[in-house]
């Protein structure tokens, strides 16, 4: 805050006209002072040194105000006088020369003088160094500007105080309170301010009783503000000097008094803002600046200037307020109220918005994925099921191919288990049955037994559904003989010579047994198709199996003496429903494909050189599946 506080006083109106004439009057000396040619040099006179937070504030907000109306088209000098650390008569003469002299061949067209000891310092020598220029200050309120007998030109913007507006404000946030105490030291400038508080706050609602509290030590002060019932509504002025003699810095007295009070206090600087006290009516040192800097502005363009009253506003500290449980909304229209606690949503919104978006967004992918992948792996299971189905058909159409010769397969061990009864039967009747013979033909009965219960077993294989894949590891020779046996009535049937040629070593594959075995059956079947026109004696049928030459893989192949294949169809036999037979389905291949596939394999057809077809296909070793 301004170190030399202004006097709280209402603005005085003979004082307001007498500047007003003053500047009438003093237009024409500042466009003389103006040569044509080179901009305005305007000086800033700040009555402290350049620590001093309040004057840097005025002086900065009157500096930036000046250079944006200007474009930039103004020589703008600063000097700090220290009169606070230094304000001795030879100090303030010896600085009056100084500045006389710098200022020789650049005599400012006008001089702002932030603060009192400013303004009576360029008054008293104005000639010395500003002769022609124009006197603006700021800083201070009328009743100051009159003390100082101002020559009728030098024009300021006031800053008034009108206490009763902080505690009409401090009603309104505190409906409820009975009692109003106001605080002041015991130095002259905090008497004055007592004065001025006692005049400004008659009237209040009659419910509320106003004490003045003054002429306290500061701990008497921090003591009777610590007792004080918390509807109680407390004001502090100033307190530059206790009761003790005692000197303090307002802002430092305010503090102690603030953290120490048991009701909301109060206050009518804006200083105050941020060290304890809930809010106030008050002018702030940025407004302060912009009411000088525009009448330095006019006073440039040679218009007539008066003092003005600088704007006050009301400021409310949000942290205080939500200390006593105030409502902001009881804050009078247009308070400016600082320190609020951002809410996290605040602070961060777009952050949060940016990333609930991006979390959003892929939820969303997640979600479809997960969707996209579930209704995938269903058509998968569905295709699979599907693929099942398809395959039972053609070991269904395979068994129904083949029932015929097995049935009459069949037929021979039944058969024979009939007439062994029939002979066993007979030779008990005998007086002396030869024991031994009978016991030889229940013999052969069972032999013919277990017979027919394998014939009848490998159909039931052949025929065994699936719903999901049985995954196994068996020896590929054990399939190769299985289907041999399934095929041999059938072979027989067609003159058909079936041989194998298998590997002596293990051949151990991983993948569902009957569908391996319903490849070979469908290959094999293929081969006596096609060797249906060959001469009887020249029907042969080969299965042979072999590892690889890798040692990972087994390879079975099935040929055939039969007709062969076109070689332009070598491939396409294995599209679905190509076939070249009256009564085919052109799905054998197709199906073989899709089985060996699926268990890692590869099928492929060649023609013999010899004549006939040959069917090869190669699956992965168990331990390389
Ligand atoms: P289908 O047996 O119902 O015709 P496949 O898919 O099993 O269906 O066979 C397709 C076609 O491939 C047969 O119609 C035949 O023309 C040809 N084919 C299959 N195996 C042989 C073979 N060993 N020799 C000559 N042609 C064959």
């Amino acid at each position: 805050m301004l170190r030399s506080l202004t006097i709280p006083s209402r603005q005085n109106a003979s004082v307001f006209l007498c500047c007003l004439f003053g500047a009438i009057f003093a237009t024409a000396g500042i466009c003389s002072a103006q040569v044509a040619g080179r901009v305005p040099r305007v000086l800033i006179l700040y009555p402290y040194d350049e620590r001093i937070p309040a004057t840097n504030i005025v002086g900065e907000s009157t500096r930036v105000r000046l250079l944006e109306a200007t474009a930039g088209k103004i020589d703008l000098f600063s000097e700090f006088l220290d009169l606070s650390r230094f304000p001795e008569t030879p100090h303030v003469d010896r600085m009056a020369r100084y500045l006389a002299e710098k200022y020789i061949d650049r005599r400012p067209d006008l001089v702002i003088a932030l603060g009192k000891e400013s303004t009576s310092f360029i008054v008293e020598n104005r000639n010395a160094i500003a002769p022609n220029a124009k006197i603006v200050f700021g800083g201070f309120g009328s009743a100051t500007a009159n003390e100082l007998h101002l020559p009728d030109d030098v024009v300021g913007a006031l800053t008034e105080f009108e206490i009763r507006k902080t505690a009409e404000m401090a009603i309104g946030l505190q409906p409820n309170a009975r009692q109003l105490v106001v605080i002041a030291g015991s130095a002259e400038f905090d008497k004055a301010w007592i004065d001025s508080a006692q005049e400004d706050l008659t009237g209040l609602p009659p419910n509320i009783q106003t004490t003045y509290l003054t002429g306290l030590s500061i701990d008497e002060f921090v003591e009777r503000a610590t007792a004080l019932p918390p509807d109680t509504i407390i004001i502090v002025l100033t307190v530059l000097r206790d009761r003790t003699g005692r000197n303090f810095v307002p802002l430092n007295s305010l503090e102690r008094i603030a953290s120490a009070a048991s009701a909301p206090v109060y206050g009518p600087y804006s200083t105050y803002l941020g060290h304890g006290i809930v809010g106030g009516n008050a002018a702030t040192f940025e407004s302060t600046g912009a009411a000088v800097a525009s009448l330095a502005i006019d006073a440039l363009a040679g218009r007539a200037i008066t003092d003005v009253t600088v704007p006050q506003s009301y400021i409310a500290d949000a942290r205080q307020l939500q200390r006593w449980r105030l409502s902001e909304a009881d804050l009078p229209l247009g308070t400016v109220v600082s320190f609020r606690e951002r809410s996290l949503w605040e602070e961060y919104w777009k952050e949060i918005v940016a990333i609930s978006v991006f979390v959003a967004a892929q939820s969303l992918v997640i979600v479809w994925l997960v969707f996209e992948r579930r209704r995938r792996t269903a058509a998968e299971l569905q295709a699979r099921r599907r693929l099942l189905e398809v395959i039972h058909l053609n070991q269904s159409a395979t068994a129904g191919a083949l029932s015929a010769s097995i049935a009459h397969e069949l037929n021979q061990p039944l058969g024979a288990i009939r007439i062994n009864a029939e002979t066993a039967a007979i030779m008990l009747e005998s007086k002396q049955p030869d024991l031994k013979l009978i016991q030889q033909i229940l013999a052969d009965i069972r032999d013919d037994d277990q017979r027919a219960g394998d014939i009848i077993d490998r159909m039931r294989g052949l025929l065994k559904k699936r719903s999901e894949v049985d995954w196994q590891e068996f020896d590929l020779n054990d399939v190769v003989r299985s289907v041999i046996h399934i095929l041999h009535p059938e072979a027989l049937r067609r003159n058909v010579v079936v041989s194998s040629v298998s590997s002596t070593q293990g051949l151990p594959v991983r993948a569902d047994r009957v569908h391996v075995q319903q490849v070979i059956l469908n290959l094999a079947t293929n081969a006596m198709d096609a060797m249906l026109n060959a001469s009887a004696a020249e029907r042969n049928l080969v299965i042979q199996t072999a590892v690889t030459e890798t040692n990972e893989k087994v390879e079975v192949s099935i040929s055939d003496t039969g007709s062969g294949i076109p070689t332009d169809k070598l491939s396409s036999i294995f599209d679905a429903f190509y076939t070249t037979k009256p009564a085919g389905t052109g799905l054998g291949l197709s199906i073989a494909r899709v089985i060996i596939e699926i268990y890692g394999g590869k099928i492929w057809a060649d023609n013999r050189p010899e004549g006939g077809a040959v069917f090869r296909f190669v699956l992965p070793l168990a331990q390389y599946g």
